[in-house]
């Protein structure tokens, strides 16, 4: 490990429980708390073959996802590309959370003992990529509030209010009116924002609002809002020269 990134792990340690990174028992150099109930059937290694499955899954996405590989393209043009053993890692964490983007390691986190399904793992991959994505193209400041609301808001817009939540959260009703699915990115991002910051919701909503208007409309780098059952996955992927992502 360099220097640099024991640095890093020092500072998380710190500021771990401020800044969320309790959610990740991992990033810390410890183990989630296994219960009793897991030690009973799964004895100690079930975390090590969680980590192999996950591993597996996200290798799978990565190479038959065109949302995933589209991401991966936009990432690599503006300069971050992604190193998938870097930059990419399995972990156990706290069962409150699918997974996470740790901007000091640039790292996004699939949490193994949540995502046991090549969805879920495209869902996390996605929302995460889109944190990476800004803090790569705008250098953001996750310290900031006002900055991480606008990264969650483009988040559940490009995901989760339509195409995602069909997939991870089973939420099969079209969002058809303009308003309900504002209304859903709002909250999905104020929940992002309170299930890493110890704010208060009116804190959170202050600050989603604050920013809402320029960062639900900004629509990078996947250029539309993905609708549920429909080809937009695949004609984002085709469309992705016109956003300048050529590789
Ligand atoms: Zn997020």
């Amino acid at each position: 490990m360099s220097e640099e990134h024991q640095e890093a792990k020092e500072q998380n340690r710190d500021e771990g429980e401020k800044w969320g990174y309790d959610l990740y028992p991992e990033r810390k150099g410890g183990k989630r708390k296994v219960g009793w109930w897991d030690l009973l059937w799964w004895g100690d290694d079930k975390g090590e073959i969680d980590r192999q499955k996950c591993e597996r899954r996200v290798a799978y996405v990565i190479e038959k996802s065109p949302l995933i590989k589209l991401m991966m393209d936009a990432l690599k043009s503006s300069g971050c590309e992604v190193d998938i053993r870097r930059h990419i890692v399995c972990e156990g964490c706290e069962k409150t959370v699918t997974g996470g983007y740790d901007p000091t390691l640039n790292q996004i986190v699939v949490c193994q003992n949540m995502c046991r399904q090549d969805s879920v793992v495209q869902g996390v991959l996605f929302h995460e990529m889109i944190h990476m994505f800004d803090y790569c193209r705008n250098k953001l400041d996750f310290k900031n509030l006002q900055h991480l609301a606008c990264t969650e808001i483009r988040a559940a817009n490009l995901a989760h209010c339509s195409f995602m939540s069909a997939l991870v959260e089973g939420n099969v009703s079209p969002f058809s009116i303009a308003n309900q699915h504002a209304k859903c990115v709002k909250d999905k991002a104020i929940m992002s924002v309170l299930a890493v910051r110890k704010v208060s919701l009116e804190e959170a909503r202050n600050a989603v609002e604050s920013v809402f208007p320029q960062c639900y409309a900004d629509l990078e780098p996947i250029g539309r809002r993905l609708r549920r059952n429909s080809q937009d996955m695949n004609i984002a992927y085709m469309e992705r020269h016109y956003y300048g992502y050529t590789s």
